[in-house]
Order: C-alpha cells, then structure tokens, then sequence
C-alpha cells in the first residue's frame, strides 16, 4: 500500500486532539494509514468507532488497517456551518463513503465538484494536518475522488 502524500489543506479543519480512545487511531493516521475495527468472531470490518459487531454481536474487536479506498455512497454540500468552528470552512463536501472492505464512513470529502459527483464514484483517502498556525491538531483522514490524471499520478507517489 502506497502512503498517502500529507496535505496542507485550506479551508480549515478545526483542531482535533486525541484522547484514550483515539490515539491508535490518530497514531495511524499520523503514518498515513486508517485504522478501522474488525471482529474477531467474523472479521467483519467496523468503522472506527464501533464497538460491537454489528454482524455477530461480538465486543471482541480489534484494530485493522484498510485500502483507504472505497465507493461515494451519498455527499451533501455544507453552505451554512453547523458549528462556529467550522465557520471558515464552508461551503465543504460531507459524505459518506463506503469502504472497499465493507464500512461506511461519514467523511470529508476535498477536491470535488460537487455538481461532477455521482453515487459510486471511486474515492481514496487523504490525510490533512487539522488546525492551523500555532493552534494544530491531529492528521484527519478526508476522501478524494480518483479517476482523474491528477490522482492517478498522486495514486503512485
Ligand atoms: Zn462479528
């Protein structure tokens, strides 16, 4: 698996610090990688912030690196910032993506044109530094559409 090139994205991400919880996860992300859950009982995968099987029923999960690529499932774009926080953000792409291996994720979605985008478009995961200037947080995973030359290209770096 190649590693996702980091990106210093504007609009800004709000800055996002770990806890307990999610060090593991933003530990991975730190190195390029998105940590998801899977079952132990079924090796169904789960999205990061399960904590049981939803197939099985099983508490017994672990922690799984995935492809980072998937199918866009839905997106709406954000023209209104649900938060203050994200007042610099808008207008944004949130979507949901369904990954390769099975889980669905709400994610950002960057570098789309929201009027190019249609159900099952491939997209790839990315990561972008959260915060900015002296107020920084963790790598946040986003999505990218692929298909195009620019991300073919990016696909091999
Ligand atoms: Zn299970």
């Amino acid at each position: 698996m190649s590693t996702p090139e980091v990106s210093e994205l504007p609009p800004p991400f709000p800055a996002v610090q770990r806890d307990r919880a999610t060090e593991a996860f933003f530990d991975a992300a730190s190195r390029g990688e998105l940590l998801v859950q899977q079952c132990a009982g079924c090796d169904t995968v789960l999205p990061p912030e399960a904590k049981t099987c939803f197939s099985c029923g099983s508490d017994n999960l672990g922690p799984t690196v995935v492809s980072g690529r998937g199918r866009l499932i839905t997106w709406v774009v954000v023209t209104h910032a649900p938060v203050p926080v994200l007042a610099g953000a808008v207008p944004y792409v949130s979507a949901v993506v369904e990954l390769d291996e099975g889980p669905w994720l709400m994610v950002r979605l960057v570098d789309a044109d929201p009027t190019a985008l249609a159900a099952g478009d491939a997209v790839q995961v990315d990561f972008v530094r959260s915060g900015a200037g002296e107020n920084t947080g963790e790598m946040l995973p986003v999505f990218r559409p692929v298909g195009s030359e620019e991300n073919a290209t990016e696909e091999k770096a």
